[in-house]
C-alpha cells in the first residue's frame, strides 16, 4: 500500500490524494482501497528523491497514489501531521500497505532486503497482521520479532501522564521509569560509596564532595531519550508501524487509538498482543495524589527531593530509598508488614540491616493515613499522619517529599477488554493467560507485567515477547520458561537470586530433605577499604532427595546482578553441590565463594570470617 507526504498511514491500502481536511480526518473516514497498491508522496523538499521512489514502484508495476504536498491547500497541514506521526520531516514519506517505509533511503533499503516487495504482496482481510498494544519491554520485542518474520504489524503505544504530569516517550517501564534510570542512579550512588574507599587507597583531593541531583538527572534523562529515539528507529527500520496512541477495543478484531489530541482512528488486525504493563498505585488516602510522587516521578524530577519518606518495602520501595540515601538525603522507610515480600527473608533483612548501619531509616508496622501539605516549593514540606498496623498508636513526621512504592496496578481496566470478551482476575487486574500466553479470546495474547502470575521484569516480558512471535509465526514451538528466573534487587548492597527462596523450599521440599550451605564472606575490595568483614552472604539450598540440585541461590555482595547472571545458566543446566565443587573458582572474585561451600545451616558451625 502507501506512503508519501501526503499519504496518511490510518487510510488504507490505496485511495485517492489526500484533500481538504487533515490527513487524519480523512483516514478516519475512508473506505479500504484493495490491497497491493502504493501511492507515493511527492517531495516538497527534497527534489529529485520523489521521482525515484516513484520511479522505482512504477519499474515493480505497482501503481501509486501520490500527493504533492506544495500543490495541495493544506499541504503544509498534512506534513505536520505526517511528521508527528512517523517522526519523519522530510518527504517522500511512503508507506505500503498502510506500513510506514520511511524516505527515499529507507524506501530503497526496504527494496534490497526484499522486505518491500513482501509487503507489496500482502493482502488480508485485516489491516494488520498483528497489533501489539503497548510499546514498552514485552511488546517491542514481539512486535520486532514478528517484522523479522515477514509481518505486518502496528505498535500502539501511549503513556497516560502521572498525576504529577510526568510523562515519557517509546519504550515503556524499563527504559524511562524502571530499571534504566533506577540502574544508573544506584551507579550514582555506589560512587559516592567507591569515593569514600578510595582515600584508603591512596587517593587525595581537597575539594568538598557533593553530590548534584540536577546533573545527575539530566545526564540519565539524555541517555533515555537516545534510547527512545533508538527504539523508534529500530521499529522503522523493521518496517514495524508505530502510532503514539491509546489502544481500546471497541469489536472483535477491531481496535480505536486516540491520540494525545484526542483524534481517533480505527484499525484491525488478526491477532492481537496486550503488553500494556503497570502503573504505581496510591494509597487512597486524603493528599496522595496531590502531593506524593511515585517512580514515575522520581527519575526525572528537576530538583533534588530532599528528606524523603518511602511508602512500601518491596523492591522499588529499597531501591529508590538505597540511592537517595546513598546521595546523603535523610531517609525514612515506612514498612507496613515485612521486607521484600516473597523472597528469602534471611536475605531481606540482611538487605535492611545494611540500609540501616548506611543511613537509611526504618519505620516497621505503620502505614500513612493523610498527608498535608505544609509549604509549597520543590521541593516542598509534607505532614505525613501515620499509624501503627499493630495498635492504635499514631505518629507525625515531616518531609520534603513522599515517595509511594506501594505496588502496581495493571493497565487492563480501560481498554474495552470486556468489550471483546478478555477475561481479567477482577481483583488484581491481571490477564490470566495459558502456557502459550494465549488469554481467554483464542486470538489474543497477552504478555509481560499484565499477564498473570508471571515475574514482572524486564528480560522475562522480552523473552515471552520474542517466543510469543515466532510460535505465532510458524518459526518455532518453543514456550517461554518462567522457572528459575533470576532477579537482582539492586539495593546499596546488591541482593540476587535465582530459585527458591528458604521459606518456599522448606514449604515444598520439607526441611529434613534440604542442605542448605552458607558462609559470610568479605570481598577483597572491602578490606583495605576497611569495610565489615562479615555482611556479605551466600547462600544455596539443595535438595537432597535429587542428587543435590541447587534449587535456591542468593547472594548479598556487589555485583551480585553479575554473580547470579551465571549461576543461573548453571541452574538451568540442572547444577547439583557436586559440580558446583568440581567448578574451580575465580581468585579473587565474590562468585568464587560458591565454588568452595562447606559449613551446613544445620551443622550449626561459625561462618565468620577472620580473613581472607
Ligand atoms: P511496560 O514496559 O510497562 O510497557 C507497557 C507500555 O504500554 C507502556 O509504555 C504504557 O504506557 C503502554 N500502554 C499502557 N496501556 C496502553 C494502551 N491502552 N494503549 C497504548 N499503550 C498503552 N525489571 C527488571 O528486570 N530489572 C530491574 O532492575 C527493574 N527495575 C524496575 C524499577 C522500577 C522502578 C520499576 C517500576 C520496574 C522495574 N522493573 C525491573 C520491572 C520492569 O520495568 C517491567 O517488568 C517491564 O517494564 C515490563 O514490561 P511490559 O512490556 O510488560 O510493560
Ligand atoms: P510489590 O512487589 O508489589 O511491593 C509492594 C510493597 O508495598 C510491599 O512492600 C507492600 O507491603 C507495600 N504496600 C502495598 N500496599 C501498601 C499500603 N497500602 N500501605 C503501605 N504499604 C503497602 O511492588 P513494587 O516494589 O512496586 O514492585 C513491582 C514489581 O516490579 C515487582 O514485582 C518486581 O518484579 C518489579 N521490579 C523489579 C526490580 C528488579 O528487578 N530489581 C526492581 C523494581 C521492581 P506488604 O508486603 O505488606 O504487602
Amino acid at each position: 500500500m502507501i506512503f508519501s507526504k501526503s499519504y496518511c498511514p490510518h487510510s488504507t491500502r490505496v485511495g485517492a490524494a489526500l484533500a481538504g481536511s487533515t490527513a487524519r480526518d480523512q483516514a478516519a473516514t475512508r473506505t479500504p482501497p484493495p490491497a497491493g497498491r502504493v501511492r507515493a508522496g511527492a517531495p516538497a523538499s527534497l527534489p529529485g528523491c520523489g521521482s525515484e521512489v516513484k520511479e522505482l514502484f512504477s519499474s515493480l508495476g505497482v501503481e501509486c497514489n501520490v500527493l504533492e504536498l506544495d500543490q495541495v491547500d493544506d499541504g503544509a497541514k498534512v506534513q505536520e501531521v505526517l511528521s508527528e506521526i512517523t517522526n519523519q520531516k522530510t518527504v517522500p514519506n511512503v508507506f505500503v500497505n498502510k506500513v510506514h517505509v520511511g524516505g527515499c533511503d529507507q524506501t530503497f533499503q526496504a527494496y534490497q532486503s526484499g522486505l518491500l516487495q513482501k509487503l507489496l504482496q500482502e493482502d488480508s482481510a485485516y489491516d494488520y497482521d498483528l497489533i501489539i498494544v503497548g510499546g514498552g519491554s514485552g511488546g517491542l520485542s514481539c512486535a520486532k520479532e514478528a517484522a523479522i518474520l515477514g509481518k505486518k504489524v502496528m505498535v500502539l503505544d501511549f503513556v497516560v501522564p502521572s498525576p504529577q504530569g510526568t510523562s515519557w516517550g517509546l519504550g515503556g517501564t524499563c527504559v524511562n521509569v524502571g530499571c534504566i534510570p533506577k540502574k544508573l542512579m544506584h551507579q550514582a550512588a555506589l560512587l559516592g560509596q567507591a569515593l569514600c574507599d578510595s582515600r584508603k587507597f591512596g587517593w587525595e583531593y581537597n575539594q568538598q564532595v557533593k553530590h548534584n541531583w540536577e546533573t545527575m538527572t539530566k545526564a540519565i534523562q539524555n541517555h533515555i531519550s537516545s534510547l527512545n529515539w533508538g527504539y523508534r528507529l529500530s521499529l522503522r527500520e523493521k518496517a514495524v508501524a508505530y502510532v503514539n496512541s491509546y489502544g481500546e477495543f471497541v469489536e472483535h478484531h477491531k481496535i480505536k487509538a486516540t491520540n494525545k489530541k484526542g483524534q481517533e482512528t480505527y484499525y484491525t488486525a488478526a491477532q492481537f498482543v496486550i503488553a500494556t504493563g503497570e502503573r504505581p498505585r496510591y494509597l487512597g488516602i486524603q493528599g496522595d495524589k496531590e502531593y506524593c510522587i511515585t517512580s514515575d516521578d522520581l527519575f526525572s524530577l528537576p530538583y533534588c527531593p530532599g528528606k524523603t519518606l518511602v511508602v512500601g518495602a518491596s523492591y522499588v520501595a529499597l531501591e529508590c530509598a538505597g540511592f537517595l540515601a546513598g546521595f546523603g538525603l535523610d531517609v525514612t522507610v515506612m514498612v507496613r508488614s515485612i521486607l521484600l515480600r516473597g523472597f528469602d527473608q534471611e536475605m531481606a533483612e540482611k538487605v535492611g540491616s545494611y540500609m540501616e548501619q548506611h543511613g537509611v531509616k526504618f519505620l516497621r508496622k505503620f502505614i500513612p493515613v493523610m498527608i498535608q501539605q505544609l509549604e509549597k516549593g520543590s521541593p516542598g514540606k509534607l505532614k505525613v499522619l501515620a499509624k501503627s498496623t499493630e495498635g492504635t498508636e499514631t505518629i507525625e513526621g515531616v518531609y520534603n517529599t513522599v515517595l509511594l512504592a506501594i505496588g502496581r496496578d495493571s493497565c487492563t481496566r480501560k481498554m474495552g477488554l470486556e468489550k471483546i470478551g478478555v477475561k481479567i482476575n477482577e481483583k488484581s487486574g491481571k490477564i490470566p493467560v495459558n502456557d502459550v500466553e494465549q488469554t481467554s479470546v483464542p486470538y489474543v495474547y497477552a504478555v509481560g507485567d499484565v499477564s498473570e502470575g508471571k515475574p514482572e521484569l524486564t528480560p522475562v516480558a522480552i523473552q515471552s515477547g520474542k517466543l510469543l512471535a515466532r510460535r505465532l509465526f510458524g518459526a518455532s514451538l518453543e514456550k517461554c520458561d518462567y522457572i528459575n528466573v533470576p532477579t537482582t534487587v539492586f539495593t546499596p548492597l546488591e541482593y540476587g537470586c535465582c530459585g527458591l527462596a528458604e521459606e518456599k523450599a522448606i514449604e515444598v521440599y520439607k526441611k529434613e530433605n534440604l542442605e542448605i550451605y552458607h558462609t559470610l564472606f568479605w570481598p577483597l575490595e572491602w578490606t583495605v577499604a576497611g569495610r565489615d568483614n562479615n555482611t556479605c552472604y551466600a547462600k544455596i539450598i539443595c535438595n537432597k532427595l535429587d542428587h543435590d540440585r541447587v534449587i535456591g541461590f542468593h547472594i548479598l555482595g556487589p555485583n551480585a546482578g553479575e554473580v547470579t547472571q551465571g549461576f543461573a545458566a548453571a541452574m538451568k543446566c540442572g547444577l547439583t553441590k557436586q559440580l558446583l565443587d568440581d567448578t574451580i573458582g575465580i581468585h579473587p572474585t565474590c562468585g568464587e565463594v560458591f565454588t568452595t561451600l562447606e559449613i551446613t545451616k544445620s551443622s550449626g558451625l561459625d561462618i565468620t570470617q577472620k580473613g581472607c
